[in-house]
């Protein structure tokens, strides 16, 4: 393998390493050889391509979780030219429900711009690695380290804590100040690597042991970090000094809006639901006269760039609140623009969704198309068993279940008592439509006392 220099991150330091440094190193890497979780991504040797992948999908995710995203992808597309050729909406319904789903379309863009502008081999140049979509600092230093064996520095809010630990720092309380302190500490670090092991297996288990220790024992309050066993705990000085609770302060809080989203699971008579793609501008509907002048706000929704590209339900978003009976408005409003039936609309269930910077309020509500539907493009009526080939976010996926189920306990829902009839009238003979709006009315009532 040959190994490129990294231009813009090569450590200039010309310092000797010192031997607290070099022990920092040899017992943290000593330490992830022994207590390194096993992992799918942890091959030995390393793939670059699993790296690629397993980064992007670790970006704000917990482990647990992308494990079996990880291995279903890898599945799918068990090379960097299977999934460049994969068409993008195929990566997003594997992607589906692991969130932030800028990711996976920067992910496929990446493997494409590897085949394009490198003839399909990960390049190993930190400067090359940082030009690919969405491959910022931290994921070229991660690859480039851990895949390739580079001198590369990388700082996450892991590997920031446990350097501020280490050094017992307490001094810095702005995130652009710990920040560049952190970077510049692991870059020291990943020279000493260099110095100790020029091969390069010393950085990348170094690395993975930064990444792990801060995942495993350096825990982030409120949790205690267990230093107890902790294999630095004799190099490190917050430890030393009984500080290591408060280091590093605390961020300030912000306030998150709140948005209100409408959504519509609209049913035709076959069993199918409509389901439409997300755009740039966010919902897939535009607040009108009637939904926000019911809201307790009329400013659309900051959603734009959220989810696009991924499939949901007819959706309304607003920023703020929206009362119950604002939202129902709003869900006949969305219900007949889609030229379904109003009438027909009725509450399916309300869920909380949190993401990074919006409060989400889900109203879903279940309505019954009727003949005539607006069809283009961006639109497409599934049976359910179908859904899993189209990306959905865990929210609009919840949305459309709470809605599916609503549905259901509709048809299946035991008819009401009714006065018996008189022998000499014989049943009238319903229409399917017909039978959808009895049952609506009798359905409705069960879930309001529900
Ligand atoms: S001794 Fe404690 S505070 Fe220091 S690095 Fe280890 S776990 Fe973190």
């Amino acid at each position: 393998m040959t190994l490129h220099p990294i231009p813009n991150l090569i450590p200039t330091t010309t310092e000797p390493t010192s031997a607290r440094d070099r022990a920092i190193i040899t017992e943290l890497a000593a330490w992830f050889d022994r207590a390194a979780r096993p992992l799918p991504w942890r091959s030995t040797p390393r793939n670059p391509y699993h790296a690629l992948v397993a980064e992007a999908m670790l970006q704000q995710t917990q482990v647990s979780r992308v494990v079996t995203y990880f291995t279903r992808l890898i599945a799918r597309f068990p090379t960097l030219d299977a999934l460049a050729a994969a068409p993008e909406q195929d990566v997003l319904a594997l992607w589906s429900g692991l969130g932030y789903y800028r990711r996976a379309r920067s992910l496929h863009a990446a493997a494409q711009a590897i085949i394009k502008h490198h003839a399909g081999v990960i390049p190993t140049n930190l400067a090359a690695l940082q030009a690919l979509p969405g491959v910022g600092r931290y994921t070229a230093g991660a690859i480039a380290s851990i895949a390739l064996g580079q001198p590369a520095p990388i700082v996450d809010g892991n590997v920031a804590r446990v350097l501020l630990r280490l050094e017992g720092q307490d001094q810095l309380t702005t995130q652009p100040r710990i920040h560049q302190w952190a970077w510049l500490r692991a870059q020291a670090l990943a020279h000493a690597c260099a110095a100790a092991d020029p091969a390069g297996t010393l950085i990348a288990r170094f690395n993975e042991g930064l990444m792990e220790l801060g995942a495993t024992i350096c825990l982030p309050a409120p949790a205690q970090p267990h230093c107890l066993v902790c294999p630095l705990r004799e190099r490190c000085l917050a430890q030393a000094r009984g500080v290591q609770a408060q280091i590093p302060p605390p961020k300030p809080s912000k306030k998150t809006p709140h948005v209100a989203a409408v959504v519509v699971v609209i049913c035709d008579t076959q069993g199918r639901v409509l389901l439409e793609q997300r755009s740039q501008a966010g919902s897939t509907a535009t607040a009108t006269s009637t939904a926000t002048t019911t809201s307790t706000s009329t400013t659309p929704a900051p959603t734009t760039g959220m989810w696009v590209g991924l499939w949901q339900c007819p959706t309304l978003e607003t920023l703020g609140r929206l009362t119950k009976a604002a939202a129902l408005a709003s869900a006949k409003e969305l219900t007949q623009m889609r030229s379904g039936e109003p009438a027909s609309v009725r509450p399916a269930g309300d869920f909380e969704h949190q993401t990074t910077h919006l409060a989400f309020r889900f109203h879903v509500f279940a309505a019954q198309a009727a003949a005539c539907v607006r069809k283009g493009a961006s639109r497409r009526w599934m049976m359910s068993v179908d859904l899993h080939e189209l990306g959905l976010s865990s929210a609009a996926s919840r949305a459309l279940q709470m809605g599916l189920a609503s549905a259901a306990v509709r048809q299946h829902a035991p008819a009401k008592p009714t006065q018996p009839a008189k022998p000499t009238q014989p049943a009238k003979p319903t229409t399917p439509k017909q039978t959808v709006n009895n049952s609506a009315s009798s359905s409705t009532s069960r879930r309001n006392k529900l």
